[in-house]
C-alpha cells in the first residue's frame, strides 16, 4: 500500500486486450519458425499483470540454425557497397516511420510504458537507423599511404561477419535499434535474443522487414539468457558478442566469449552522479534530475538517481526537489495523455525495488516524498526522494533500477569528485553550476563514459554511448559504433620498382 501521496491512473474501461500481433516463433530467414523444442514462455503486461503473447524457449538447436542462416546471408551483404547497405538500412527506417503506431502500442502493452515514452523511443529508433545509413558510407576508416619504402598499404575496414546480441527489456526496441542499425550498416548479419521479459516489439519489427531487406540478416531467437545467450556467447561462427545487460550477464557473457577467443561488446549498468553546486540554478537541477531520475520509472542505466548536493543549498534543493516529484502522474497506458511513470517490468523486478526501499527504511534513511508500492494490478512504485543520505549507503551504491532518487551533501569540490568516482560503475554522470572553471575542469576528472554539464540524459544518434569500468566496453550509437562492428585489416602492396 502507498503513502496515499500518488495513485495509478488507469483506463476507464478494464483493458485486458492483447496487442494486435501475436508472433509465431523465431524469426529467422525471413520468416516465423517454431521452436525446435515446443515449449513458449508467456509474455506479460505488466501494468495489468495478465498474459498477452507465447513466444518460443529458444534452444540450443534453434540458436545453431540461425546463426547457419545469418553466416549465409553475411556472404552476400558483406560484398555490398556502402551505398547498398546505407539503402537497406535507410529503408528501416522508413518502415518504422510507417509503422510508428504499431510499434509503438505492441511496445507499450509489454512493458507498461507511457504511451509518451514510447513513442519517443520509436522515434529515437528511426533516427538511430538513419544516422546509421548515412554513417555506412562515411563512418569507417579507409586509408592508404607508403609507409614501407617502395610499398602502399591499404588499411580496410572489414564487417566481422555474424554478429550475436542480447538484449535488455527497458527499451526493446531502441536498445535493439542500436545495435541492428551500426551492425548491418557495417555489412554483418545478426541474431538477436531479447529480453524473456519483452521480445514483442523487435519480433514486431522483424516482422515488417520481411521482403524489404535481405533474408536471414536480422534474425530474432527468443528464450532465456542461460540457454539462447550462452550458445550465442559460445558458437564458433558468431565473430562477436554484443549484450546491454546487467553486469553480471555481461560478465557470464566475456567469461564464454573467451573459449572462443570472440570480441565481445558491453554496454552494462550504471549508477549515475549528478553533483549539483552551490552556483547552479538549483530549479534547473531539480527539474534535471525529476525528468532525468524518473523517465521510464527509473528503469535507464543512465538514471540521474544518485545526487550529491552542496551542503549549502541542500536544503533548497531537497525542496525544490520534492516539489517536482509530488507533481509526477503515476499510471497504466491508457491512463491519459498526462501519464509519465509506468509500473516496474516485472514482479520479480518489483520484489526487487520494494526490497530496496525496504532497506532504506530499515537503515532509519528519510523518505521526503513516496516510498512505497501502489496496490495493483500492475507493478507500481511510488516515485521516492531519500534525503540526508550518508556517505556509503546501499542506496548511492547499488543500481536499483526504479524511481527512487537519493540526495547526500558534499562540502569540497574535491570530495564531490572522489565520492563520484568511488563507485564500480562508470556510465555516466551531471554537475550543475554557472561556474565556468569548474564545467571545463570537472568533466576531465569523473570517471564516466558521459559527462553532461547542466543536463542529464540527453543522447544523439551522432554522440558515442558506453562506459567505463563495471559499465563495461563498447560503444553505441555514432560512428565508433560503427567501427566496432568491423575488423581492422592492413593490406600491404609491393612496387616491384
Ligand atoms: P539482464 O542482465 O538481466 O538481462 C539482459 C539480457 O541478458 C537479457 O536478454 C537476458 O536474457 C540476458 N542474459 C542474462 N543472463 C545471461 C547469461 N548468463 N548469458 C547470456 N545472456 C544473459 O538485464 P535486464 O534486467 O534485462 O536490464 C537491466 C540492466 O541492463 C541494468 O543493469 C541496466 O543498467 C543495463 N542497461 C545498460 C544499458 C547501457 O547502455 N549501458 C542500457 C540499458 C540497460
Amino acid at each position: 500500500t502507498g503513502t496515499g501521496t500518488f495513485t495509478v491512473l488507469r483506463p476507464d474501461a478494464e483493458a485486458t486486450e492483447r496487442p494486435a500481433f501475436a508472433p509465431a516463433g523465431h524469426y529467422v530467414g525471413g520468416r516465423f519458425v517454431p521452436g525446435s523444442s515446443g515449449a513458449l514462455t508467456d509474455v506479460r503486461n505488466p501494468a495489468l499483470d495478465t498474459v498477452i503473447a507465447g513466444v518460443p524457449s529458444g534452444t540450443v538447436e534453434d540458436v545453431d540454425a540461425a546463426v547457419a542462416v545469418a553466416r549465409q546471408a553475411q556472404r552476400a551483404w558483406g560484398q555490398t557497397t556502402p551505398r547498398t547497405r546505407a539503402e537497406v538500412v535507410n529503408r528501416i527506417a522508413d518502415i518504422i516511420e510507417a509503422n510508428q503506431e504499431i510499434l509503438a502500442a505492441v511496445e507499450s502493452a509489454n512493458t507498461g510504458k507511457p504511451l509518451a515514452t514510447v513513442e519517443d523511443d520509436v522515434r529515437n529508433a528511426i533516427d538511430t537507423f538513419r544516422f546509421s545509413a548515412g554513417a555506412a558510407r562515411t563512418g569507417t576508416t579507409m586509408a592508404a599511404g607508403d609507409y614501407a619504402e617502395g610499398h602502399t598499404s591499404v588499411i580496410l575496414r572489414e564487417p566481422v561477419g555474424v554478429v550475436g546480441v542480447i538484449t535488455p527489456w527497458n527499451y526493446p526496441l531502441l536498445m535493439a535499434a542500436w545495435k541492428i542499425a551500426p551492425i548491418l550498416a557495417a555489412g554483418n548479419a545478426l541474431v538477436l535474443k531479447p529480453s524473456e521479459e519483452t521480445p514483442l516489439s523487435v519480433l514486431k519489427l522483424a516482422e515488417l522487414l520481411t521482403g524489404e531487406v535481405p533474408d536471414g540478416l536480422v534474425n530474432v531467437v527468443t528464450g532465456r539468457g542461460s540457454v539462447v545467450g550462452q550458445r550465442l556467447a559460445d558458437h564458433p561462427d558468431v565473430a562477436l558478442i554484443a549484450i546491454t545487460g546487467s553486469v553480471g550477464s555481461g560478465q557470464a557473457v566475456a567469461a564464454t566469449a573467451a573459449r572462443t577467443v570472440k570480441r565481445v561488446h558491453l554496454e552494462l549498468g550504471g549508477k549515475a552522479p549528478v553533483i549539483v553546486f552551490p552556483d547552479a540554478d538549483l530549479a534547473a537541477a531539480a527539474a534535471g534530475v525529476r525528468a532525468a531520475g524518473f523517465w521510464n520509472a527509473g528503469q535507464d542505466c543512465g538514471a540521474a538517481c544518485r545526487v550529491l548536493v552542496h551542503e549549502s543549498v541542500a536544503e533548497k534543493f531537497t525542496a525544490l526537489l520534492v516539489e517536482e516529484v509530488s507533481t509526477i502522474v503515476v499510471g497504466a497506458p491508457g491512463g491519459g495523455a498526462d501519464v509519465e511513470l509506468g509500473p516496474m517490468i516485472s514482479q520479480r523486478h518489483f520484489e526487487k525495488v520494494k526490497a530496496a526501499l525496504d532497506a532504506i527504511k530499515a537503515d532509519g534513511l528519510r523518505i521526503a516524498v513516496g516510498g512505497a508500492a501502489i496496490d495493483g494490478p500492475g507493478f507500481f512504485v511510488e516515485p521516492t526522494v531519500v534525503v540526508d543520505v550518508p556517505e556509503g549507503a546501499a542506496i548511492t551504491r547499488d543500481e536499483v533500477f526504479g524511481p527512487i532518487v537519493s540526495v547526500e551533501t558534499f562540502r569540497t569540490a574535491e570530495e564531490a569528485i572522489s565520492r563520484a568516482n568511488d563507485t564500480p560503475y562508470g556510465l555516466s554522470a551531471s554537475v550543475w553550476t554557472r561556474d565556468s572553471d569548474l564545467a571545463i575542469s570537472l568533466p576531465r576528472r569523473l570517471d564516466f563514459g558521459t559527462v553532461w554539464v547542466n543536463a542529464h540524459l540527453v543522447f544523439g544518434a551522432e554522440l558515442p554511448w558506453g562506459g567505463f569500468k563495471g559499465s563495461g566496453y563498447g560503444r553505441d550509437l555514432s560512428s565508433y559504433s560503427i567501427d566496432d562492428f568491423t575488423r581492422t585489416k592492413h593490406v600491404m602492396l609491393n612496387h616491384h620498382s
